[in-house]
């Protein structure tokens, strides 16, 4: 089932006076998964609740699924599925049992149920599991049942609030990839809360970057990368270099020589430019040395001085130069960009 999700100048103030959100219009599609993205604090998780029942928006604001107004109907009767970073699963339950909770409350004939759980299971690849106490499980294997136990009714929007936080590393990154492709398949409407940008890019159809109680831009992944409405978008979502220099002739000049930047007006600027947007040239325009190599199997990145005002972070395929190394670079077409005013 896909239901596009509305909120309508939704906010949220604590009794505290706290406003956790201000009042917000956000256009959530059907079938999409929305990646809502910023530090911690931000106001995400405040977001997620008002979607999903648990709060109620400050007077004025409204929360709709399709046509319907759902801002006053609790969450038991919205038919959302959540899942927390904390994996939150009944203790006295086994995994079937946890999986097979929603549609037993909602009076789902045991047959059917069985068949629904057993479906669950195979989905997310843990069916050999369906007898195992909770407390006997791994950190993954517990998340792949809260989400198991979340889609089991068949939610009308699912809800993930940091749900692979929790995770090391390596098992954060096979379960984001798992989940993307999982997400897609169903067609689900979804908001995924993060605070970890690799992760919003991977799960997004769109992203949704917060700030301070505000979405500061909403956009595809790529446009969010590459097109960043503010400098706070642009700092947030991936390692960025910010130099200062002139535009002169089309180049733009720094202490150790130019790049090329024909877009960008002449006089002094203020630019951005992404680690991998530079190419080692020996013909290139810009002179530096290499501080420092880190060769990260796919990639090396790099920490050049001398180049700009400031040490630049340049990424490359594969292997790369070795620190002490003096190297020339050019800049990919489309960087540097201009950098938006805060
Ligand atoms: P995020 O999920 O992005 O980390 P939250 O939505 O949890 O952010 O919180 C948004 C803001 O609301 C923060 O400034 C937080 O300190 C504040 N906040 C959260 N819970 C409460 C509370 N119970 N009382 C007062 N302020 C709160
Ligand atoms: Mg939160």
């Amino acid at each position: 089932m896909t239901t596009p999700v509305t909120l309508e100048r939704a906010g949220f103030t604590y009794p505290d006076g706290t406003r956790a959100l201000a009042p917000t219009d956000l256009a959530i599609r059907a079938g999409e998964t929305l990646a809502l993205l910023g530090p911690s604090g931000c106001g995400k998780t405040t977001a997620l609740r008002i979607v999903a029942g648990l709060a109620e928006p400050d007077p004025g604001g409204r929360v709709r699924f399709g046509a319907e107004d759902v801002t006053r109907i609790p969450i038991e009767r919205r038919n959302v599925g959540m899942v927390f970073q904390s994996y939150a699963l009944f203790p006295n339950l086994d995994v079937a049992g946890n999986v097979g909770y929603g549609l037993r409350v909602r009076g789902v004939p045991k047959p059917e149920r069985d068949r629904r759980v057993a479906q669950m299971l195979a989905m997310m690849r843990i069916e050999g599991l369906a007898d195992r106490r909770v407390d006997q499980l791994s950190g993954g294997q517990r998340q792949r049942v809260a989400l198991a136990r979340a889609l089991a009714p068949e939610p009308r929007v699912l809800l993930l609030d940091e749900p692979l936080a929790a995770l090391d590393a390596k098992l954060r990154e096979t379960l984001r990839t798992e989940l993307a492709a999982l997400l897609r398949g169903l067609g689900v409407t979804a908001v995924f809360v993060t605070h970890d940008q690799a992760e919003a890019m991977a799960l997004g159809d769109r992203v949704a970057v917060m700030r301070a109680g505000r979405i500061e831009q909403i956009d595809v992944p790529e446009a969010i990368y590459h097109r960043p409405a503010s400098r706070f978008v642009a700092e947030f979502v991936g390692t960025l270099n910010v130099l200062a220099g002139r535009i002169e002739g089309g180049m733009l000049r720094l202490p150790g020589g130019t790049l090329a930047a024909p877009d960008l007006p002449e006089g002094e600027a203020l630019v951005g430019i992404r680690p991998e947007q530079f190419v080692l040239d020996p013909e290139g325009g810009l002179a530096g040395r290499v501080a420092s190599a880190f060769f990260l199997g796919d990639r090396t990145r790099l920490v050049v001085e001398e180049a700009a005002e400031v040490p630049l972070t340049v990424e490359l395929a594969g292997a790369g130069p070795r620190a002490g190394e003096r190297i020339r670079l050019a800049a990919r077409p489309g960087a540097p960009w201009r950098l938006p005013a805060d």
